[in-house]
């Protein structure tokens, strides 16, 4: 065992310094070296130092340097060192993190951070919490909590009678929802296009005026951080106001939450404090290891009664019972990170963290505008919207880019355009990192120039 953790540990740190030089995206000989991986299922034991070695020679050369500094596609955050080493550990202890029998130290790890949490980004006092998978996970959270409050108020038990026969409850959108909120809207019954759907800004953003009544009996989803522009729904507008309505307001706040834990961005999200229910990624902006989400409720209970239950072999304590919050029983113990990246970052890292990304993002707006494109979005946050001249010409840069390899970003269809999206949420990402970028845009932009194009 202790040769084997050895290797996997000097195997891993030769990825790691390996990361910042190598091509970000894998080419296609190197994606076809997983062939090796595969096989007839083996029918006889193998040396455990031979299977980690094939999978270094073949699986690490063909991974996305996501952990790496110049990854800008999706949100996917890097990794943090203290999270990380938190995370072998972690697995060798190989707890259970769904009942405090089972891990004291994990549950307790669990609430610790969730308390720093709280107050870290501003949430009322008393809210509890769910460590989930991801945001999407989180959402559901949040929404069968809802889904409880509002159905309990109206004199109905959904988790005992499901759906069938209940009164009715209304769910309103944005315009720019996250499909996670659709998908998990179609998880808890409540359905993906059964929804009043309100109009939204230029940026994305909900168009407060717009906003149908709300009543006890609706569920109104915001959005803290457009997967595109990055943009805030105006919670101050409307948040508070849904509230007083008794509506329930849920905010996928995926990587826009993490605003709060900055004196600097935190204005963008003012308001948010007036909803019920509230998500976010760990793995995203806070830079933990991949999985790792977080739902928040304003009142818990109304958590636990739609994930907790009972049975005679389950021991239960007075403590909070992690189990009691998630659709997971049995589950690794993700607080452990997120308490190892709030421990070792302390609130000055963290926005320190989340303030540089935002200033690289818009670091590189900046020099791509001196290149002659145009940027689709007001840069409020980490998300940047590249037109590279027109919807063809950025399909065909995206190509040339992707293979070229030294950044990676992706595309997105943004208000009429074909952008391309670049989102910077790395704690590995410097200035440098994104000087190098533009440079490489500097050079698509000259060959195609002289290749007698139209410049942009
Ligand atoms: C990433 C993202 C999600 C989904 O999160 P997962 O962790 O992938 O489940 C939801 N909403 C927004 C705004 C996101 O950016």
């Amino acid at each position: 065992m202790e040769q084997l953790l050895r290797d996997a540990a000097a195997r891993s740190i030769r990825y790691l310094e390996g990361l910042a030089e190598r091509r970000v995206h894998p080419d296609e000989a190197t994606l076809a070296g997983l062939e090796a991986l595969d096989g007839a299922l083996p029918e006889e034991p193998r040396d455990p130092a031979v299977v980690l070695a094939e999978l270094d020679e073949h699986g690490s050369p063909a991974t996305v340097a996501s952990a790496g500094p110049r990854y800008f596609g999706f949100v996917i955050g890097g990794v943090l060192p203290a999270p990380l080493a938190a995370s072998w550990l972690a697995n060798a202890w190989d707890q259970n993190a769904g009942m405090v029998a089972a891990s004291p130290v994990a549950a307790r790890l669990e609430e610790i951070a969730l308390r720093w949490l709280v107050e870290l980004l501003g949430l009322p006092a008393g809210t509890g919490g769910a460590f989930v998978t991801g945001a999407t996970a989180a959402n559901v959270c949040g929404l069968v909590a809802a889904r409880h409050a509002l159905l309990e108020r109206a004199g109905w038990d959904v988790e005992a009678k499901g759906l069938f026969g209940a009164p009715e409850l209304r769910v309103v959108v944005g315009e720019e929802v996250h499909l996670s909120v659709r998908k998990a809207l179609g998880l808890v019954g409540l359905g993906r296009e059964r929804v009043e759907q309100v109009p939204a800004d230029e940026q994305g953003r909900l168009r407060a005026a717009e906003l149908p009544a709300l009543d006890e009996r609706t569920i109104l989803c915001l959005q803290a951080g457009n997967v595109n522009s990055g943009a805030f729904d105006p919670f101050e507008e409307v948040a508070a106001r849904a509230r007083e309505a008794g509506a329930w307001v849920h905010v996928d706040g995926a990587f826009g939450l993490w605003a709060r834990a900055s004196p600097e961005l935190a204005p963008l999200a003012r308001g948010l404090e007036h909803a019920d229910s509230w998500c976010t990624d760990g793995h995203k902006w806070l830079n933990v290891p991949y999985d790792s989400g977080l739902a928040f409720v304003r009142r818990p209970e109304h958590l636990v009664a739609a994930m907790a239950g009972h049975a005679a072999y389950l021991s239960e304590s007075e403590a909070r019972e992690p189990w009691h919050t998630t659709p997971e029983m049995s589950r690794r113990a993700r607080g452990v990170e997120v308490w190892a990246a709030l421990r070792s970052l302390g609130r000055r890292g963290l926005a320190e963290l989340l303030e540089r990304c935002c200033a690289l993002a818009r670091r590189f707006a900046t020099g791509a505008r001196e290149l002659g494109f145009e940027v689709r979005n007001d840069v409020v946050l980490n998300q940047v919207l590249v037109d590279l001249g027109g919807e063809e010409e950025t399909a065909a840069a995206l190509d040339h880019l992707q293979r070229e390899g030294t950044f990676w970003a992706g595309g997105t269809r943004w208000r009429g355009a074909a952008p391309m999206r670049v989102s910077f949420s790395s704690w590995a990402t410097g200035e440098e990192d994104v000087d190098r970028s533009l440079a490489v845009l500097a050079r698509w932009r000259e060959a195609r120039d002289a290749a007698g194009r139209r410049p942009g």
